[in-house]
């Protein structure tokens, strides 16, 4: 049985770090953890809180909608980071980084942020899976979008968060402006 101890990871043998904002998770990143879970023994899923990037959910909030859409899947463990992703990789016992690909768009800023990760630590390797033809065009971005405008986004997220987004969309407009979001 995985550990969920933050912070240090034990005895969860091959171990990949999947990190991104997830604001929301989508099926693409669904399909890249379940794809990666035949893989590796365990997949944590490092939810970023980064400051710096406005987010539509708090760092809570993704933690916690990943973790419920993952309650039933003891290897993929859910955790959230601050600072350097480095430093919260040598943490846990993950040689590995998981990232995916989407559009050759993807590639020039996944290609520079996987150089320089391994430049921070030459032991660290990024694994790249390429979307699935059914989630190529899905992005939390464009996800949000369309949420916001009150189109259908089921089959794209899970329901729960279909929903989720749903009710923020339903504050009202000034308030969503004061959360406001970049990506
Ligand atoms: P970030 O802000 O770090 O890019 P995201 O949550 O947007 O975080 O994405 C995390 C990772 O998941 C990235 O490598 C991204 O390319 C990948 N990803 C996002 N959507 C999809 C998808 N539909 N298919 C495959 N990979 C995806």
């Amino acid at each position: 049985m995985p550990q969920r101890t933050k912070g240090v990871v034990k005895d969860m043998g091959k171990v990949a770090v999947y990190p991104g904002s997830f604001d929301p998770i989508t099926y693409g990143h669904i399909d890249i953890i379940e794809r990666a879970l035949e893989i590796f023994d365990t997949v944590i899923v490092a939810i970023a809180n980064n400051a710096e990037k406005r987010s539509l959910f708090t760092i809570d909030e993704r933690v916690e909608m990943v973790k419920a859409i993952f309650k039933d899947t003891p290897n993929v463990v859910v955790d959230s980071f601050k600072g350097l992703l480095v430093d919260y990789v040598a943490k846990t016992n993950a040689k590995v980084l998981l990232r995916g690909l989407r559009a050759t768009s993807d590639f020039e800023y996944e290609f520079h942020m996987a150089s320089m990760n391994r430049s921070l630590n030459p032991h660290l390797d990024t694994l790249f899976m390429m979307t699935s033809k059914d989630y190529f065009f899905v992005s939390s971005r464009t996800i949000k979008e369309v949420a916001s405008l009150g189109g259908a986004v089921e089959g794209l997220v899970p329901d729960l968060i279909a929903r989720r987004l749903k009710e923020k969309f339903k504050l009202p407009v000034t308030k969503k402006r004061e959360i406001g979001w970049d990506d």
